[in-house]
């Protein structure tokens, strides 16, 4: 292996404080380091996870005087004596790790005892214990790596404190290069170590007293000692697969940038990407040094590269937010062609030590608001008032506001300098979705549209704007109830053509949520298989339709459509909060529709409020085109006149078969076995199923119909209207010769049977009953359990408009179904 070594080259890798949480963790590691045999190696290390901010808040606990600094010490201690007997062979007392362990642990002991004796701890104090972590991680990976058989190259480990020399200044470290050059010089050679092992965040100030690069400091040490032994690539390996379009905390849909530019890579990091240090690029910068983001728990993945010339199309790369920050506005006509207002303003602030986060100043000149840390929102006020006191009370300027509790939403990315729409995608974004914008920022360049917000809008606006940006604009949640017999195998269609949909059209399906009548099932992770079966079993959490909706209308999605397949009636009683609270339905299920007219005529009016879409095709004829065919009649100036058919699938099939050599009654209790009636066969034979269409039909030409204005004849004889359904069927043969004498006299003036329902716009009548029709009509020769609908309209009025086909069964009612889902979808823009 060492053989092979170019010694002319170097990588040097950070790894994060997650990537080296545990043992398993640093064997990782190592295997990654090792994979890297082609190379020099520079490992630059965070503390285990979790242990500065232990360090620090054992600082914290000692100025309190807290009893619990001495145990809460040594959990720290027993913590990495673990870890050490994970990977070293031999974890004894002997062993120089934990001898050395011990003699700082005993260090740290006794600076905590003076600090909890004088009840404060300068920052020296607190630089030095908070930088241990890193020291420790680093000689345990050093010497882990050393006696691993694998890696037959030498290690070298290096103490950061004695090379990596930095000032700090109001900004930050600054790092004093040449004096950090000549003493890794001193250290290092160019024929030197293959593995270099070099603890993160900590340094030395040029008066040699230990000192930190700040939180999250190792970046910037990763990319100093990139800097400082030439590397030819820089590798940050953190717990995620590069630099994401947002905090995938926050966002669940974020996706990996596969590069950036190095100044979106630092816009993002300032605006709060925590995945890098802002101050990480700026070694790499001026070499031009390319800097990847990877996942040490996925070192496959490609990850982020940033670097000076990125290939990526996409304008926006990222969008982040600052939380808690406060708003300062000045405002007074006063300030109008008035030079130094400005500079007095950030004077004042600079003075009091207050950082400005965002500026925005209005052309007209007559107010100047300013984004600053809210917890110094209430001091920016004060010095600020301070600062115009005079012009305040002459009255030059008006007022100076502070509004509290607002948040920064930031778009960066380079290429929307060229591209036209993306501010406006952004505000027409934050419009839809409700949220008020206090401030907006556009820097000269134009790689950053910062908008100042209400905190409480922060999550949602990150997650619409991240939608607006990185998904397909035609992304759905879909939430289906009653996954019976026409929701599954609705659910059995959609996932057959989710490919497809995707690929033609973009259009992003997304069934994150399945309610049956006792359990229900959420989830962010869509269906996208047949076996969705399995998922709802396995995971079902009891029916709560409140938590359903909710789950539904998502705020990282951009539209949300609840499909209700049941037949109920409490169901079809939300449809009108969910129209108005901007989630889509579509329906097979014929309450709605078909229940008060009141209550009907209000899912208009939800409409409307909700800017949403209500599609009922399958409530009439299932998958056949009829609510549809009576739209477009109506909207492109036809007069329906009448809605005559055959709207029961059961009905048709029973009065079909029904010749007169076999009872009726058998032929009822036939088709009960064959699954053709419900499972009561009176729903069917009252009527009332059809009478419920035929409401629906009329409502939708504009009658003003009750479902107690349908004259309906029901073949369910009186006196069996109450009894047992068993009952029912034994008895249905004691009145087979009511219909045996209808059919005969049909039969002898040539005619047929038919169950029938009709609807006539210019008197309103409704009726819905068993008439002899003409062996020739068109309704005495359908087949099975086949509907039809006739239209007599102005247009279609010698020969109507006639729509025939199955109407009936799971699957092509589901079709039905779908068919609206995919009208929905293009209403919202789809091109199918
Ligand atoms: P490390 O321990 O490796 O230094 P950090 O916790 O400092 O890791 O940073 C990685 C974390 O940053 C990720 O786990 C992720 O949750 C968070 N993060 C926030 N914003 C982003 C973003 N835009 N892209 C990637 N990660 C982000
Ligand atoms: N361990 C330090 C911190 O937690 C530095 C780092 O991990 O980057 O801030
Ligand atoms: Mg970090």
């Amino acid at each position: 292996m060492t053989a092979k070594t170019n010694h002319n080259t170097i990588i040097v890798n950070k790894f994060g404080g997650s990537s080296v949480a545990d043992a398993e963790c640093f064997q990782r590691v190592a295997e990654i380091i090792e994979g890297q045999s082609a190379h020099r190696v520079g490992v630059v290390l965070s503390a285990a996870k979790g242990v500065t901010d232990a360090l620090l808040e054992l600082v914290v606990l000692a100025e309190t005087g807290a009893a619990e600094v001495p145990a809460k010490l040594q959990a720290l201690r027993e913590r990495h004596i673990g870890l050490a007997s994970s990977l070293l062979p031999s974890a004894a007392r002997a062993n120089p790790y934990i001898q050395t362990l011990d003699a700082e642990i005993a260090d740290i002991a006794g600076i905590l005892q003076t600090v909890k004796l004088i009840r404060s701890a300068p920052r020296h104090i607190r630089d030095l214990v908070a930088g241990f972590g890193e020291l420790w991680s680093s000689r345990l990976l050093a010497a882990f790596l050393t006696e691993r058989d694998r890696l037959k190259r030498p290690v070298q480990w290096i103490d950061a404190r004695e090379v990596l020399v930095v000032e700090w200044e109001p900004l930050g470290p600054v790092v004093q290069w040449e004096a950090s050059q000549a003493a890794l010089g001193s250290l290092v050679s160019a024929a030197g170590h293959d593995v270099i092992v070099i603890p993160g965040f900590i340094a030395k100030t040029s008066a040699g007293i230990q000192t930190t690069l700040g939180r999250n400091g190792s970046d910037f040490s990763g990319s100093i000692f990139g800097a400082l032994l030439d590397a030819t690539e820089i590798v940050i390996w953190t717990d995620v697969n590069g630099v994401l379009s947002a905090d995938p905390r926050r966002v669940r849909d974020a996706k990996v940038i596969d590069s950036l530019s190095y100044n979106e890579a630092m816009e993002l990091a300032y605006f709060g990407a925590k995945v890098i240090h802002p101050q990480t690029m700026a070694p790499a910068v001026s070499r031009e040094i390319p800097i990847h983001i990877k996942n040490t728990f996925s070192p496959e993945h490609p990850g982020t590269v940033i670097c000076a010339r990125p290939q990526s199309s996409h304008p926006v790369k990222g969008i982040t937010t600052v939380d808690q920050v406060a708003l300062l506005n000045l405002e007074g006509a006063g300030m109008i062609g008035v030079p130094g207002t400005a500079q007095r303003l950030f004077g004042a602030l600079r003075e009091a030590g207050i950082s400005v986060i965002l500026i925005s100043q209005g052309s007209s000149e007559h107010s100047i608001c300013c984004a600053v840390p809210d917890v110094d929102g209430l001091a920016a006020g004060t010095v600020v008032r301070a600062a115009f006191e005079r012009e305040l009370r002459e009255g030059q300027i008006q007022r100076v506001d502070v509004s509290r509790d607002c948040a920064i939403l930031a778009v960066v990315g380079d290429g929307m300098a060229g591209s036209h729409g993306v501010a406006a995608k952004l505000f027409s974004t934050l419009g839809d979705a409700a949220i008020n914008v206090r401030a907006i920022a556009q820097g000269a360049s134009e790689r950053n549209i910062s908008v100042v917000i209400e905190a409480r809008h922060a999550q949602k606006a990150l997650q619409s704007v991240h939608a607006a940006f990185y998904l397909s604009p035609h992304t759905l949640s879909v939430g289906l109830i009653g996954p019976g017999l026409v929701g599954g195998a609705l659910l059995d269609q959609i996932v057959t053509q989710l490919a497809r949909l995707s690929s033609h059209a973009g259009l992003d399906l997304r069934v994150r949520a399945v309610m049956g009548s006792r359990s229900m099932w959420l989830s962010d992770e869509a269906i996208t298989a047949v076996d969705w079966r399995e998922a709802f079993k396995a995971k079902a959490t009891p029916t709560d339709l409140k938590a359903f909706a909710t789950h539904v209308q998502a705020e990282h999605l951009p539209h949300a459509v609840i499909i209700d397949c049941s037949a109920s009636a409490e169901v079809a009683k939300h449809y009108a909060e969910w129209l108005a609270a901007g989630i889509h339905v579509v329906t097979p299920n014929k309450k709605a529709n078909s229940g008060p007219l009141d209550y009907y005529e209000s899912l208009k009016l939800a409409r409307r409020q909700g800017g949403t879409h209500y599609l009922y095709e399958a409530t009439v004829g299932a998958g056949l085109p009829v609510i549809q065919t009576l739209r477009d009649l109506r909207e492109t100036g036809d007069d329906v006149r009448s809605i005559e058919g055959i709207f029961s699938g059961t009905l048709a099939y029973l009065f079909n078969v029904y010749d007169g050599s076999e009872p009726f009654s058998t032929i009822v209790r036939a088709a009960k076995q064959k699954g053709y009636t419900e499972p009561d066969p009176r729903d069917d034979l009252s009527g009332t199923d059809v009478a419920r269409k035929l409401i629906i039909l009329g409502r939708e030409i504009g009658l003003r119909l009750e479902l107690a204005d349908v004259e309906v004849e029901s073949l369910v004889p009186a006196e069996l209207a109450a009894v047992s359904v068993e009952e029912f069927l034994k008895r249905l043969p004691e009145f087979d010769h009511r219909i045996a004498e209808r059919f005969d006299t049909a039969k002898a003036n040539g005619q047929v049977l038919r169950y029938v329902g009709r609807l006539d716009s210019a008197t309103g009548r409704a009726s819905v009953g068993l008439v002899s029709l003409d062996r020739r009509h068109a309704f005495g020769n359908i087949a099975l359990t086949d509907n039809v609908v006739r239209f007599e309209t102005r247009r279609y009025c010698d020969n109507p408009l006639i729509v025939q086909g199955p109407g009936a069964g799971p699957e092509v009612t589901a079709g039905g179904v779908f068919g609206d889902l995919l009208r929905l979808s293009a209403y919202l823009g789809v091109s199918l």
